[in-house]
């Protein structure tokens, strides 16, 4: 049997640049005959420039979905179903609701307004890129670090550095300030009676600065006291030699060279202060535990509009104390007395990863994705070099024409009309070049991506998601989700890159 379809199509005068209800349609009709469907009916709407926007057709459409007389709706464009992804999202769950599936026909990739979702995506990944790129370079310079020298700045408190070999030695003066901090907290001393002891005694970091709770902990935690020479970004960026142990540090980055450099600590002690550390770490992480909302900012209610925000609140159950971690609707609560304001964090999070994993990251998906971003990273690159091209070949024009002129000059021709033309030649050659400049800044990637490095973050990405690291999935999540709606019944997950997939047949449909 043919599958029954409707087609929809709709006009606002406000906008010249989009076809005509003839050119929509023919397209939709030309769609169902090669796909084999019959159009059963025609929705039509033509809002009026300046009108309040009314659709009666459309909304005649959706009512009528419900009769089930057809089993889906074609649209020229997906932008041509709504004015907008809430407004979307929100209808497209009515016929889905109805077993109607949206249909769009084939969108030609340059025009379609999704090529700023695949630009922002590329762009996306070009960051991704330029962050692993200096990972590299600054694998290049850690060479240098190899050989357990001082590398600039000041010497870590304890040391000095014998100025012929650049070696680090100990000080003498200051290296019993060291043995003080790590004996003193290994007897149970909190960071602010260390504090106030060296206080007491007058005593400054290597910078000269009085102690703070910081400069304790990276004290204690600096394993260079144990002899083990150590070099890492962080402390490259640091100019008093201290190092700067909140940052992120992946192994890959560090340098280190047991029996580098001489021990103020011994290994027993380190460990020790170590596994204080831990511990009191833990039981204070029990209860101040970082959140991570992997949706904030992309999370709204979809019952009223307002944002959600990631909450926690807490109970108590059998003696226990417990937590209940959720998103939040953000409205006033007057205002939002007659709907469900709050949904767990843990079920939402893990329905949308699940969702990604289908939607975007199955191989056939990626394999397609790829395909279509580097076909429109490469002709953004050639679209550049043939503006590029363009305004060469008339800058050298130009140039031949000065150069002739001069020659006339030269030669004794100094008709004013000729000075004219060569300033108006000098003007316009300035113009070009200013043009040819703007030209290579309005594309952002230079570069085309290729296909290899796509697949390479794609897979990078894939492999982050099934972890569940939520850190990680957090510093990319927005690059392939735009907004969670969340209603009473149901959530609503538009992804970015989905346009595509509904329009041409792949993955699954991007709501439920
Ligand atoms: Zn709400």
């Amino acid at each position: 049997m043919k599958m029954r379809v409707v087609a929809y199509a709709r006009y606002s005068s406000d906008n010249q640049r989009e076809e005509s209800i003839d050119a929509q349609l023919r397209a939709i009709r030309d769609y169902a005959k090669q796909n084999n469907m019959i159009i059963v009916k025609t929705y039509v709407d033509r809002a009026m420039s300046g009108t309040k926007d009314n659709r009666p057709e459309f909304m005649q459409m959706i009512m009528d979905s419900r009769k089930k007389i057809f089993d889906a709706v074609i649209v020229h464009k997906l932008n041509r179903f709504s004015r907008n992804k809430y407004d979307a999202a929100k209808y497209k769950h009515k016929l889905q609701r109805n077993n109607v599936k949206l249909l769009s026909v084939l969108e030609k990739l340059d025009d379609s307004p999704e090529s700023g979702i695949m630009e922002s995506l590329l762009i996306g990944m070009a960051e991704y890129e330029s962050k692993n790129l200096a990972r590299e370079v600054m694998k290049g310079s850690l060479e240098n670090a190899r050989t357990a020298r001082h590398n600039g700045g000041l010497p870590p408190l304890g040391y000095t550095v014998d100025s012929r070999t650049q070696l680090y030695i100990i000080n003498e003066e200051t290296a019993p300030i060291i043995r003080f901090i790590y004996d003193s907290y290994i007897n149970g001393k909190g960071y602010n009676d260390i504090i106030n002891e060296l206080n007491k005694r007058g005593l400054k970091t290597s910078k000269g600065n009085n102690f703070t709770v910081s400069t304790i902990k990276d004290i204690l935690k600096n394993e260079k006291y144990i002899g083990t020479y150590t070099y890492n970004k962080a402390e490259a960026k640091n100019v008093d030699g201290k190092r700067n142990s909140h940052k992120s540090k992946k192994e890959d980055q560090i340098i280190k060279i047991d029996g580098g450099m001489p021990a103020i600590i011994n290994k027993k002690d380190f460990e020790e202060v170590k596994r204080i550390m831990e511990r009191n770490k833990k039981i204070h992480n029990t209860y101040n535990a970082k959140e991570i909302y992997l949706l904030s900012g992309l999370i709204e209610c979809g019952e009223c509009g307002a944002k959600m925000n990631g909450n926690i609140s807490y109970y108590k159950s059998n003696g226990d104390k417990l937590r209940y971690i959720m998103y939040r609707c953000t409205s006033k609560s007057g205002q939002s007395k007659d709907h469900i304001k709050s949904i767990k964090r843990d079920i939402i999070e893990e329905y949308i990863l699940t969702e990604m994993e289908k939607v975007i990251f199955s191989d056939n998906v990626i394999n397609y994705l790829v395909k279509e971003l580097s076909k429109f990273s490469n002709a953004k690159g050639k679209q550049m070099q043939d503006e590029l091209k363009f305004t060469k070949n008339k800058l050298s024009k130009i140039e031949k024409d000065i150069e002739n002129i001069l020659l006339a000059v030269a030669e004794g021709n100094r008709h004013a009309s000729l000075m004219d033309r060569l300033s108006k030649l000098e003007e316009e050659k300035e113009s070009l070049i200013i043009q040819m400049e703007e030209t290579k800044l309005s594309y952002p990637e230079t570069e085309p991506i290729t296909a290899s490095y796509l697949k390479k973050v794609f897979k990078e990405h894939k492999k982050i998601l099934e972890q569940r690291d939520k850190e990680l999935i957090k510093k990319f999540i927005s690059l392939y989700v735009e907004k969670v709606m969340v209603f009473e019944d149901y959530i609503d997950v538009v992804f970015k890159l989905s346009p595509f997939l509904v329009q041409r047949g792949h993955g699954e449909p991007h709501h439920k």
